[in-house]
C-alpha cells in the first residue's frame, strides 16, 4: 500500500488503472481505524480493482471546536491496518491540500439535513461533509464509493448528493459493525472511560427495546420509543434525540411503516454518540394485496 499526499500524486497514479479500465472503490474515513472502517474495505477489495481509502479529519465537518481538538489520529497505525486489508492507496492529504488559501466553495443538501443530526449540530455539519464528499468524488473519480450504516443520515444525503449532482459513482451503505455488548464501533468510543463505556451500552438497548415494541405490533412512534427512553433513563443518558424517521426523507412518522430509522444520539460523559437500527414494516395494504392475487378470481379458500 502506497501512503499519497498530494492531488496530483494521487491522480497521476490512477490515471494509469482508469485507462485500463479498472474498477476503483473508494471509501472515505477520517481514521483511527475499527472494525467498522474495515468491513468498508473489505467490501471495496472484494469488489474494486483498485482500493482508494481517504484519511482526512475535515474540520469543516466540526461544529466543536473542542471535538476536533480530541478526534483520536494515529496514521502510522491506520495505515498498516488498511495495508493489511489489501488497500492500494492511502490518500491521507494536509488541510491546505483540500482547503488552499481562498477556498470559497460550499456544498449543501438541503431538507434531508433538517432533522436529526443537522438540528443539533447545525447545518454547518453536513454542509462540511457535501463539500468534502464532492472533493472527494472528484479527486478520486471512483466507480464506487462505501459509505457505513453507522452514519444512516450522511448515507442519505450522500446518496441524494450524487444524484442531484449526477456524480458517476454508485454508492453503497455497508451494515453496522456492533462490540459484542452491542455498542455501535465508532472512532469516538476510544475517548470513553470504562465506566463511560458500559454506560454506552444503553444506547443499542434503547434501539432494541424500540425495535422490539414495533416487531409486537406497536405502530405509534411515541408509544414505541417509550421504552428505548426508559433504559436511556435507567442508565442515566439524556439523548439530544430518539427519533423513528422515515428512511428516505430523514423526517419523523406519525405511524410506523414502510423503512423507518429508529435513530438516537446522546453525550456519555464528554463524547458524543449517534447510532441507529433499520426497521421494515410491510403495510396492511400490500399483504392484503397480495393476498387477493393469491386467491384465484378472488374465492375464498376456506
Ligand atoms: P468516520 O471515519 O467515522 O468518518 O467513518 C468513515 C466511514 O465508516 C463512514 O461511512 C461511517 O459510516 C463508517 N463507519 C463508522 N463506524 C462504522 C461502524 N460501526 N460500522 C460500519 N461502518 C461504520
Amino acid at each position: 500500500m502506497r501512503t499519497v499526499r498530494s492531488l496530483s500524486d494521487l491522480r497521476a497514479r490512477l490515471a494509469e488503472a482508469r485507462r485500463a479500465g479498472r474498477t476503483i472503490g473508494l471509501v472515505p474515513t477520517m481514521g483511527a481505524f475499527h472494525e467498522g472502517h474495515l468491513s468498508l474495505m473489505r467490501r471495496a477489495r472484494e469488489a474494486c480493482e483498485v482500493v482508494v481509502v481517504s484519511l482526512f479529519v475535515n474540520p469543516a465537518q466540526f461544529n466543536d471546536a473542542a471535538d476536533l481538538d480530541v478526534y483520536p489520529r494515529d496514521e502510522d497505525r491506520d495505515a498498516a491496518m488498511a495495508d493489511a486489508e489489501g488497500v492500494d492507496y492511502l490518500f491521507a492529504p494536509d488541510v491546505t491540500e483540500v482547503y488552499p488559501d481562498g477556498f470559497a466553495t460550499s456544498v449543501a443538501v438541503r431538507g434531508l439535513t433538517d432533522g436529526l443530526e443537522g438540528a443539533h449540530r447545525g447545518h454547518g455539519h453536513f454542509d462540511g461533509v457535501t463539500t468534502v464528499v464532492s472533493k472527494l468524488l472528484n479527486m478520486v473519480g471512483p466507480d464506487v464509493a462505501y459509505f457505513g450504516q453507522k452514519d444512516a443520515q450522511q448515507a442519505t444525503v450522500v446518496r441524494r448528493l450524487v444524484r442531484d449532482l449526477n456524480f458517476p459513482v454508485r454508492i453503497e451503505v455497508c451494515p453496522t459493525v456492533r462490540a459484542e455488548d452491542g455498542l455501535a464501533l465508532s472512532s469516538r468510543n476510544a475517548l470513553l472511560s470504562a465506566d463511560e463505556r458500559a454506560q454506552a451500552t444503553a444506547l443499542y438497548r434503547a434501539l432494541r427495546s424500540v425495535q422490539a415494541a414495533v416487531a409486537a405490533g406497536e405502530r405509534h412512534p411515541d408509544r414505541a420509543t417509550e421504552a428505548g427512553f426508559s433504559e436511556l433513563a435507567t442508565a442515566r443518558i439524556e439523548p439530544e434525540y430518539l427519533a423513528i424517521v422515515a428512511a428516505d426523507t430523514m423526517e419523523p412518522v406519525t405511524v410506523i411503516e414502510g423503512n423507518v430509522l429508529v435513530a438516537v444520539a446522546a453525550r456519555v460523559g464528554t463524547v458524543r454518540l449517534i447510532d441507529n437500527v433499520p426497521i421494515t414494516v410491510m403495510r396492511r395494504t400490500l399483504s392484503h394485496t397480495e393476498t387477493t392475487v393469491a386467491t384465484p378470481h378472488g374465492a375464498p379458500t376456506t
